[in-house]
């Protein structure tokens, strides 16, 4: 392969070397996701249609401890939180599992972000809990890994990076409604499209905290990373070119998941991030979806190895076995990892530049690819990534910096997927894009 000179002028750091991230990844707290699981377990139960009023039990006691948590933050960074409520509405009989009128009611912080205040990446987690009655709301509920552990997370993530700026804006939200039907998810993803919000992606935790799996498997490295394919709003055209030039496994939600893959095994090689190429476990949901719903980029993290007798369970001992999501099953040091993928995640995404608009791609017929993209403002560089066809993952790339466009000598276009993503001067990458454009 040859390149010219001008393409090799590395004038952008290595993210590796970026401090900074190796710092948040040591600043996430096990002791204090482990007390804020314990505070929301000790609401004992939050169900969606739970007592809204009592101070100490219920949905409502749970969500303004939750925003309180935020504004204490928030205090702490001189206001740098903006926490506010979103709401909706939802009727009785909307659905099997809404047996009387309800608020669904979200906690939303906004940290934001000094050079793109209108580009946010989300960290979600979920207020509410069920037992084995999925509307059953008023019996003990402490959905301590289910979910308390990503809403501790959300948090823990929150006190973390409220200490640094970013020019992109940073949302940590708790989601409710969950259980019921996503319907906390569908009203904060209307609310972002209503506002018009340019959505980097959802990184939605549910389920951060249990390392012992039914299958008898005890695992406190490995976590899922699920994400759909394609989103589900693509047009008819977009689906027949698909067939042609490819992108069946290279949706946008699909490279949010290769973007915390690759910043896992750089920043924390001794995790095992393992990708599911599917938008969740297997006839189950979760609250990414409404956002991938609207087509949005959105996935979920997870635990890699699920114990179905530790959630949506009645506390009961039967047949010797104790069943019920409670405090003594969540491994709290794993959980404090998973929030620290979230962590490094979201601020190297805060603090990249926008993703190039376009992409086009030409070499039909010829003995190189050619690559071209659309500028943009504040990145230093732009890294061309390409890959084997059947490779999950972003295995080969150039950094380009100056230039919008390149030759790759001697790679043929039809055995690579490729794609492009934007960098800034310490090396923070966007999610790559993978070409939206073709030219001859
Ligand atoms: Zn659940």
């Amino acid at each position: 392969m040859f390149f010219p000179l001008s393409l090799l002028s590395q004038s952008v750091q290595d993210v590796r070397s970026d401090q900074r991230i190796y710092e948040i990844i040591n600043d996430v707290s096990a002791e204090r996701i482990e007390k804020d699981i314990t505070t929301l377990a000790g609401f004992g139960t939050r169900h969606t249609l739970s007592d809204t009023v009592s101070q100490t039990r219920g949905i409502g006691a749970a969500r303004r401890w939750i925003k309180a948590e935020f504004d204490a933050i928030s205090k702490e960074c001189g206001g740098c939180l903006e926490v506010f409520y979103q709401k909706n509405f939802i009727k009785e009989g909307t659905g099997r599992r809404i047996t009387k009128d309800v608020w669904v009611v979200n906690v939303v912080a906004i940290q934001r972000g000094s050079k793109y205040p209108d580009r946010y990446v989300v960290m979600s987690g979920d207020i509410d809990s069920r037992v084995s009655d999925a509307n059953d709301y008023t019996s003990d509920s402490p959905g301590a890994n289910d979910n308390a552990t990503g809403m501790a997370g959300a948090i823990e993530a929150a006190r973390v990076l409220s200490k640094y700026k970013f020019e992109n804006s940073i949302i940590y939200t708790g989601l409710s409604g969950e259980e019921q039907g996503l319907f906390g998810g569908q009203g904060l993803a209307q609310y972002a499209k209503d506002k018009e919000w340019n959505l980097i992606g959802v990184i939605n935790n549910d389920m951060i905290g249990n390392i012992k799996g039914v299958d008898g498997v005890i695992n406190n490295r490995e976590f899922r990373i699920f994400s759909e394919p394609v989103p589900p709003t693509e047009t008819e055209r977009q689906r027949r070119a698909r067939r042609f030039y490819g992108g069946e496994v290279d949706g946008i939600s699909r490279q949010l998941a290769r973007y915390v893959h690759r910043m896992t095994k750089t920043f924390m090689p001794e995790m095992d991030p393992r990708m599911v190429y599917r938008l969740d476990r297997f006839g189950r949901g979760g609250h990414h979806r409404p956002f991938n719903d609207l087509g949005f980029a959105g996935i979920r993290i997870m635990e890699a190895h699920e114990n179905y007798t530790q959630q949506h369970q009645d506390i009961r001992v039967e047949n010797g076995i104790a069943y019920g999501d409670v405090l003594e099953h969540v491994d709290f040091d794993y959980a404090k990892k998973l929030t620290a993928v979230n962590a490094i995640c979201l601020a190297s995404l805060a603090w990249a530049p926008p993703a190039p608009e376009e992409v086009s791609i030409g070499g039909i017929v010829e003995p190189s690819v050619r690559l071209k993209w659309s500028a943009v403002e504040g990145a230093v560089g732009y890294r061309v990534y390409w890959r084997d066809t059947t490779s999950p993952t972003w295995d080969n790339s150039l950094f380009v910096s100056g230039e919008t466009s390149v030759i790759l000598e001697g790679i043929v276009l039809d055995n690579y997927f490729f794609g492009v993503s934007a960098v800034s001067a310490n090396g923070h990458e966007s999610p790559v894009v993978f070409p939206n454009k073709i030219f001859r």
